[in-house]
């Protein structure tokens, strides 16, 4: 079979377990080449529903889970995106499918550089600014954003993106302990509240930095 068979056995799969509903995600989710954003010894395990390993001990998340973090951002087309974890730089295309522009940070620099080189030959480098420091301090210089999405798990809520977050905007964040999580969806109804929803464990890598988990905490 090939990778393009393969990956509309995968949309197909998502779409009957409930993963996928909207049809712009669906379609974002067959028009991204996952293959093309895991390191060559795990190309021919891209279109499992499961997390690979993308070197530095950090991953390119399952694609369950991918669906189900931009299902719950409802994405419009004017919208601009940050995402917090650019990783392997799969979830910023997907963004980037639906969103107008879509800002991702990572704190690895080697991560980011090569992320950098994938998203230029799944070609939406016009679309995708990758930006290497602590991404739990955000981006100041292109805030307030419409949709914040953090890929790494984080302690609690980082101060400096909720600022940064538009009123009537929403970030999806798993939050919880080093390992394991709850992934949850936030609504910012006005300057000073929030509305916080669960939608059930999830495991992520560590979200490290100011805000997040301590180097030597890890
Ligand atoms: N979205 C990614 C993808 O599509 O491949 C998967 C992200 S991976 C599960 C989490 C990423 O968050 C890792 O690359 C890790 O280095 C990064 N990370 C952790 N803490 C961070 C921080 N404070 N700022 C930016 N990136 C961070």
């Amino acid at each position: 079979m090939n990778f393009e068979e393969k990956k509309r056995r995968l949309v197909e799969y998502l779409i009957r377990m409930g993963y996928l509903k909207s049809k712009n995600v669906i379609e974002a989710m067959l028009k991204v080449d996952r293959h093309l954003f895991v390191p060559e010894k795990y190309r021919d395990e891209a279109y499992e529903d499961k997390p690979l390993p993308i070197g530095y001990n950090q991953t390119i998340s399952a694609p369950h889970m991918v669906a189900i973090m931009t299902e719950l951002l409802n994405l419009e087309p004017e919208h601009k995106v940050l995402e917090v974890g650019t990783g392997s730089g799969y979830h910023a295309c997907i963004l980037a499918c639906i969103a107008k522009y879509v800002i991702t940070i990572e704190r690895i620099p080697e991560l980011a550089r090569k992320a950098e080189e994938n998203i230029k030959r799944a070609c939406f480098s016009n679309k995708i600014k990758v930006i290497v420091r602590d991404g739990t301090l955000g981006y100041e210089e292109e805030a307030p954003y419409d949709r914040i999405l953090v890929t790494a798990g984080a302690k609690d809520i980082p101060k400096p993106l909720l600022e940064q977050l538009k009123v009537g905007g929403r970030m999806v964040i798993p939050i919880g302990e080093k390992l394991s999580q709850y992934l949850f969806l936030i609504i910012k109804e006005s300057e000073d509240k929030i509305k916080k929803i669960s939608y059930g464990p999830c495991a992520f890598v560590p979200l490290i930095g100011k805000y997040g988990w301590k180097e030597d905490e890890i």
